[in-house]
Formats: C-alpha cells, sequence, structure tokens
C-alpha cells in the first residue's frame, strides 16, 4: 500500500477518538433557545440594535471588507474614532485596532521584545502571549501562576531589556492578576509591563475601564493592555493601547499590524457603538459582575468546586477531561450552553466547565443555569488539583 504524506494524522484522530476529545465545529442558530452560558457577550452588546445599526451603517458607508491593510488603503476614520476613544476610556495615550485580540497580542508581545529580551510570563497566559513570545525570539521565562514574586525573581540581576506579559483576567479560571504587584516588580527592575486585558474590559474598574484601570495604572509610560472588541464589545477585533510612542513603533514594526487586512468597518463602527453605551450606562459592568458572583454563589452552595470569579468568568472543576465533556453535554441537553476547557486548550490534568456571566441575564436565568449545572454534575466531582491558565 502507498504511504500518504497524512496518514500519520489518522493516528492522532484516533487517539483523541479513544479520549473522547474530538472537537468539532457546531454552527449555532441564530434563534437558538439554549440560555446561553458560553459566549463572551458580557455586556449582552452583541444583538443590541444599536451596535447592529452601526454595524451595518458602517458596512454600507465603507464596504463590507477594510479592502487592504492599515497602511495601505484599510485605514477608515471609523479606525481612528474607535482608536481614541477607547484609549481614552481606558486611560492610555492611544491606540491601535488591529483584526482581532490575538492578532494584538502577537503585535504587541513582538514589537516590545526581540532577541536578548528577558520576558517574564506567567503560566497561566492565554495562547496568544505565549504564541507572541515564541514569535519574539526573547529568552521567555514562564513564571507560576500570579507569583509576583517569582517574576522579581527572574527579573533579579538582569540589566537588559526586560517585559513582564500577563493577563489581567485569566481565561481558564476567571481570576485576575494582582497587576500592583506585579507593576511594582516591574519598575523596580525597569520591565515593561504588557498586560491582556479581553476579559478586563467592560467588566472590572471604573465602568468597565478595564483591570489597569481599577489597579491605577493606566496612563503610565511603562504599562501596555491589548483588549479584545469581541467580548464585552459584542464585535470583532482588537487593540493595544499605550503611550504614543508605544503606538508608533508598532505602526512601524509589528508585522501582524502592518501585514494583516484592517479590521472590517462594520467590526469598527459595531465596537465603537458598544463602546459608547458602555460610556452611557456604566451599569452594564456592574451587572456582569454581580451575575458572576450569584453564579458563583449559586454553585459553590451546591457544593460544586468553582474559582471565585474576580470578573464574569466562572470555572467549575470537573473530575477528567472526559467528565467536563459529558457534563457540557447534559447541561445543552437540559438547554443550557456552558463552555468546556480540557487539553490541549489547558494543560494536562486540567478539565473546567466555563460559564460567562453576562449583564443581561435576569436572576432567574441565572439560578436555572445553577441547578442545570449542579443537576447534572458528574456523581463525584473530584476536583482536578491547582488552578491553572491557558495552553503553553
Ligand atoms: N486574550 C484572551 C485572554 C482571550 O481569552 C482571547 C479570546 N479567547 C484573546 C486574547 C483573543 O482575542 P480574539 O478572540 O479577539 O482574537
Amino acid at each position: 500500500m502507498p504511504r500518504h504524506a497524512f496518514d500519520w494524522i489518522d493516528a492522532q484522530a484516533e487517539a483523541r477518538r479513544r479520549a473522547g476529545l474530538v472537537r468539532a465545529v457546531r454552527p449555532r442558530a441564530h434563534d437558538d433557545p439554549l440560555l446561553d452560558l458560553y459566549g463572551n457577550d458580557y455586556l449582552g452588546l452583541a444583538r443590541h440594535p444599536e451596535v447592529t445599526a452601526a454595524a451595518a451603517g458602517a458596512a454600507r458607508r465603507w464596504g463590507a471588507g477594510a479592502t487592504g491593510s492599515r497602511l495601505v488603503s484599510g485605514s477608515t476614520g471609523l479606525h481612528a474614532e474607535l482608536e481614541s476613544e477607547l484609549a481614552a476610556f481606558c486611560g492610555f495615550e492611544a491606540g491601535l485596532v488591529l483584526s482581532s485580540g490575538y492578532a494584538a497580542n502577537l503585535a504587541a508581545v513582538t514589537a516590545l521584545s526581540d532577541r536578548g529580551t528577558l520576558v517574564v510570563s506567567d503560566a497561566g497566559n492565554h495562547a496568544s502571549l505565549i504564541d507572541g513570545c515564541r514569535l519574539s525570539r526573547a529568552d521567555v521565562v514562564v513564571v507560576p501562576h500570579a507569583d509576583a514574586k517569582a517574576a522579581a525573581k527572574a527579573l533579579d540581576g538582569f540589566a537588559g531589556r526586560a517585559l513582564a506579559v500577563s493577563d489581567g483576567v485569566f481565561s481558564v479560571d476567571g481570576d485576575a492578576a494582582d497587576l500592583p504587584a506585579l507593576a511594582a516588580v516591574c519598575r523596580a527592575h525597569g520591565a515593561g509591563l504588557l498586560v491582556d486585558d479581553a476579559h478586563g474590559l467592560g467588566v472590572l474598574g471604573d465602568g468597565g475601564r478595564g483591570s489597569l484601570h481599577a489597579a491605577g495604572l493606566t496612563g503610565a509610560a511603562d504599562v501596555v493592555a491589548t483588549v479584545t472588541l469581541s467580548k464585552a464589545l459584542g464585535s470583532q477585533g482588537g487593540a493595544v493601547l499605550g503611550p504614543v510612542r508605544v503606538i508608533e513603533h508598532l505602526v512601524n514594526t509589528a508585522r501582524t499590524f502592518i501585514e494583516e487586512t484592517a479590521l472590517d468597518p462594520a467590526a469598527a463602527g459595531a465596537a465603537l457603538a458598544a463602546l459608547r453605551l458602555l460610556r452611557s450606562e456604566p451599569e452594564r459592568a456592574a451587572a456582569a459582575g454581580e451575575a458572576a458572583q450569584r453564579l458563583h454563589g449559586g454553585l459553590t452552595a451546591a457544593g460544586l468546586t468553582a474559582v471565585r470569579p474576580d470578573a464574569a468568568v466562572v470555572s467549575v472543576r470537573a473530575p477528567s477531561p472526559e467528565a467536563a465533556v459529558a457534563w457540557a453535554a447534559a447541561c445543552r441537553g437540559a438547554g443550557v450552553a456552558v463552555g468546556c476547557f480540557r487539553p490541549p486548550s489547558v494543560p494536562d490534568g486540567i478539565a473546567r466547565l466555563r460559564l460567562t456571566a453576562r449583564a443581561d441575564l435576569t436572576e432567574q436565568q441565572v439560578d436555572t443555569a445553577v441547578e442545570t449545572v449542579v443537576r447534572t454534575a458528574p456523581a463525584v466531582p473530584e476536583p482536578a488539583p491547582g488552578r491553572t491558565g491557558a495552553p503553553g
């Protein structure tokens, strides 16, 4: 039998099947009756009429696609407005919009580090920060999760260029970084601080201005944030926020920014409309956090192990990856859609149900979700050890 180039894929697929860890894309129906605790639309803005109208209006005015990269034909007035309003809202000098949060992280890490830079990266960081570290060719030291002392130790005695990178809110367990402690370590060592606030924007800080705003660190000369437009802002895209000279440096050097087609106008328009809603209706931010606390309270009162949420993500421990998959399927069968984290999205041995709270959930919906997750729980929910973060 001739050997085919991709035969090796079958062995991997079989191993996945045996472990019950096959992933498949499942289209969502637009009128899906499921109670949604798996999306990241924290403020319920993705379907807000002002946001969808802004998307449609932008597409009509500028076209369905951006037509080119930001440095060629892809920059519209919407991109510029979004950049300045987002930066001002979060407390930074300047902003730069990219096609996704993932691209924003790749751009920020690679532009701020290079061969010979020491990058100190939290073990729980999102895959996009990790991939940015890998692309940068910097010397990367992965430090234990949320351990500022370990970050200090990694930086001790290093006199060259250094950068600490951390999620503001970790995507798997929903816990927040201790940013004041990390910033103090960075300052003491002359290191820059880059924080991915994908899950903090819109939920944490005054009126949803984010983790760095809550920590009093925005506007600092040595602090840069990345955000996504795809979670609390209900749209699509990402941004880097920071001092003007950092943003100008990215415009000139960040390959993901320079080489990709710009964020499409509809997404920019939608994000801008959502940002303006967030600014005029700051109560949405608090409501998302309150829903998360209610969710957490109900689950823990029923004996499940859920990490206390600092923002809108509530993470429930499952006994094994297979059990997590079955548990999420049982919830879905009962009308409640929840997320499920297991390898390879997280390190081996980690399994979680991941529930996302939203500002527009009623208390009754939260209670229904709690009741469903509790009723469908595996018989002996033996917690997996340790807190964690995203993949390495
Ligand atoms: N950072 C974190 C912490 C995330 O959770 C995500 C999305 N899952 C991203 C970055 C990537 O953002 P985007 O989906 O906009 O590419």
